[in-house]
């Protein structure tokens, strides 16, 4: 027998009632579940070609050295200032841009003096870390069409303000508002507060130069970027995102961070990723074809989706059937998409992955199966 160990150790009071970021099922967990040979996941925005075949091999050369400590991630932080053009001092990589955002929270913000800021709904990490940091997390509620209030954002910026958290492409709506607007917004700031762009999708827009603010970062010292190697990369099960801070922040966050949270095969990965531009190239290509394909189908069966500019769309499903129901159905039929009642609280709107084009048409046919039963 396995055995127990409690005690009554007390924990912090913000934990008491704490939440946890909730991740999406698992492929073996549904296969498992309803006794299934083949499962689709369009849950967690991964990559639908898999790992890039350069990373694989790397990966494999490389498994020798996984006996030595990693070197801190700095070789593969020049790469992706390279690949930016920038100066490598003002990036930061880490285990996942959640280790950024924790840091980011950590190195700005004093516990019950300072606040966080986001929209209401937004990606729940901001507000778990916030939360397990003892900072305050406030909500702006974005627009009905889930466009940015940004003169709400701005107003509700105070002198104690010390993060505001913006994602763009936004998750989970797939909304993109110019780089001009944020720059705008960026202006209207309280002089500390320092603005957060995660651009964790930014790669899949149509249009990445009209959107993305890393090129204007010289003439925005209040506004920081977050990236990361999970999406267009392929990477998402070996954690490796980066910040593109200002140089004293991005000290200072390097200091903070956990020397060794970027381990030797992340680093290597990452190098082989940014190598593998034909992969990614062609991950961009299926991801836009496949955005115009599932949209306008879905439309067609009469679903609400809202305009993406990520590697997922949004939707409302027609009358007659709810979201919970069709998430069901299509569980069952061995297809895991995003429900967005927890974490989002937005139970009547689902949430779908690009895939391939046989997981796009295989999903649409099911759907449409589904409806007519
Ligand atoms: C997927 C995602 C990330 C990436 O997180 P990692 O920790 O790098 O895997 C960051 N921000 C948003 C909004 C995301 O959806």
């Amino acid at each position: 027998m396995p055995f127990r160990y409690t005690s009554p150790t007390e924990v912090r009071p913000e934990m008491q009632d704490f939440v946890a970021y909730t991740p999406g099922l698992t492929i073996d967990e549904i296969r498992e579940r309803y006794h299934l040979e083949r499962v689709i996941k369009l849950a967690s925005n991964e990559n639908p070609l898999g790992a890039s075949p350069l990373v694989q091999k790397t990966l494999r050369e490389q498994a020798g050295t996984v006996f030595r400590y990693p070197r801190g991630g700095f070789g593969v932080a020049e790469e992706i200032a390279r690949h930016h053009g920038i100066e490598p001092e003002c990036v930061v990589v880490g285990n996942g841009s959640d280790e950024l955002i924790d840091l980011l929270i950590r190195i700005r913000a004093v516990p019950g003096l300072h606040n966080v800021l986001g929209f209401k709904p937004c990606f729940n990490m901001y507000p778990v870390l916030a939360k397990l940091c003892g900072v305050e997390f406030r909500q702006v509620p974005l627009n009905e069409d889930f466009s940015f209030p940004l003169d709400a954002l701005a107003a509700s910026a105070d002198d104690n303000t010390a993060l505001l958290f913006v994602t763009t492409p936004d998750n989970p709506s797939g909304y993109c508002p110019s780089a001009r607007a944020l720059m705008d917004f960026a202006a209207k700031l309280p002089s500390g507060a320092f603005l957060v762009v995660d651009e964790a999708y930014m790669d899949f827009c149509d249009n990445e130069e009209r959107h993305s603010v890393i090129p204007h970062l010289a003439e925005l010292p209040n506004v920081g970027v977050l990236r990361t190697f999970s999406k267009s990369f392929g990477l998402a099960g070996i954690r490796l995102g980066y910040a593109v801070l200002p140089e004293p922040l991005a000290a200072a966050a390097r200091k903070a961070r956990s020397p060794f949270s970027v381990n030797i095969l992340a680093e290597a990965a990452g190098i082989a990723a940014l190598k593998d531009t034909s992969f990614r190239e062609e991950t961009l290509r299926i991801t836009r074809e496949g955005r115009v394909f599932l949209s306008a189908e879905l439309k067609k069966l009469g679903f609400k989706v809202y305009p993406s500019q990520a590697n997922f769309i949004m939707v409302k499903p027609p009358q007659g059937i709810t979201a919970a129901a069709l998430y069901t159905s299509l569980l069952e039929r061995g297809i895991i998409i995003r429900q967005l009642k927890s974490g989002y609280e937005l139970p009547d709107f689902l949430r779908i992955t690009i895939g391939t084009h046989d997981e796009n048409l295989c999903l649409t046919r099911t759907v449409e199966d589904i409806l007519h039963a």
